[in-house]
């Protein structure tokens, strides 16, 4: 499906310590821009509306703003992507219009978990309390008709305990449980290894400690995910990607490989994957040359 991602604030109720877009936690887009972004979107071919941050659900009546306006053009599906810190409590108007919402369209809400305790997440997302909120909004989204997705990215604090914070979300019955590849501009104690990352995430699978048809990767590419290709998220990223930026502009089909974010090995041109991979994070490409990956044949 041909998706647009709108950012709806840049600022945050997080601090994580790996944000990407840290830099950017003063700029707001106006309510105009946003509207206007999805019209554009929905006259492009759009069907799938993102809606992500920083935090969206700082600016619930933005939130709304969208969605009001994506249904009334006819886009079909929703994903929010919060770390859940305005659905923490049950009385706060967005739930509400959220659960009202998800009768009508598929709405997947995309929680970030980064530990399966306070001590690992708190510390992940440098605000006390985050985990506490966090699952609160899990547990208030799971009365709703809203799928439910987790993002994990995983770190040198989490990467040991990848089957706890699985047992922490299977009872909520998750569409999709992803683990994804730290996005870091310069190096940190955070980072963790590609080839040790893929290696964590196939035990989950291995074991059965988690169901294959719900478990995505991020930023780890099929030659790391032998036996279990399907579960490389990347494989289900809309066809085509278009963005708001930071700067109000409206981006058509953005690409992470073309942007330079995203890197392949020169013998990438001979992996039968090729075609639909997107590659590795651009900083992980010393580890990819040094650790003679081969492409699949
Ligand atoms: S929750 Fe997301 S946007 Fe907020 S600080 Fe963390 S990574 Fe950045
Ligand atoms: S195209 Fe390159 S990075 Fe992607 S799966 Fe094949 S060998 Fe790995």
């Amino acid at each position: 499906m041909h998706c647009l991602n709108v950012k709806l604030t840049y600022k945050c109720s997080n601090q994580c310590r790996f944000c990407f877009s840290s830099y950017l936690h003063s700029v707001q887009p106006s309510k105009d821009s946003i509207l206007s972004a999805v019209e554009e979107g929905y006259s492009k071919g759009c069907r799938e509306l993102v809606l992500s941050g920083g935090e969206p659900t700082l600016v619930p009546d933005l939130v709304v703003a969208a969605m009001e306006t994506a249904e009334r053009l006819g886009y079909i599906k929703y994903i929010i992507q919060t770390n859940g810190f305005g659905l923490a409590s049950n009385e706060t108007q967005l739930l509400g219009f959220l659960a009202s919402f998800s009768k009508r369209y598929e709405v997947c809400v995309s929680f970030s978990i980064h530990g399966h305790t306070a001590e690992i997440h708190d510390a992940m997302c440098s605000n006390s309390g985050a985990f506490e909120s966090l699952l609160n909004a899990v547990r208030n989204i799971s009365k709703t008709d809203c799928r439910i997705y987790t993002n994990t990215v995983v770190s040198s604090l989490n990467m040991s305990h990848l089957r706890e914070i699985a047992e922490l979300v299977l009872p909520f019955n998750p569409t999709i449980l992803q683990f994804a590849m730290m996005h870091l501009k310069s190096p940190s104690p955070l980072a963790t290894g590609l080839v040790e990352t893929a290696q964590a995430i196939r035990r989950l699978v291995q074991g059965r400690l988690i169901p294959e048809s719900i478990l995505r990767t991020e930023g780890i590419p099929f030659c790391l995910m032998h036996g279990f290709e399907h579960c490389v998220g990347e494989s289900y990223w809309p066809n085509q990607l278009d963005l708001l930026t930071c700067n109000d502009k409206y981006l058509e089909d953005f690409s992470q490989l073309d942007s330079g974010m995203r890197w392949k090995a020169p013998n990438c041109r001979r992996c039968i994957m090729n075609c639909i991979c997107p590659g590795i994070w651009e900083e992980h490409a010393r580890e990819f040359r040094d650790a003679n990956i081969h492409p699949i044949a």
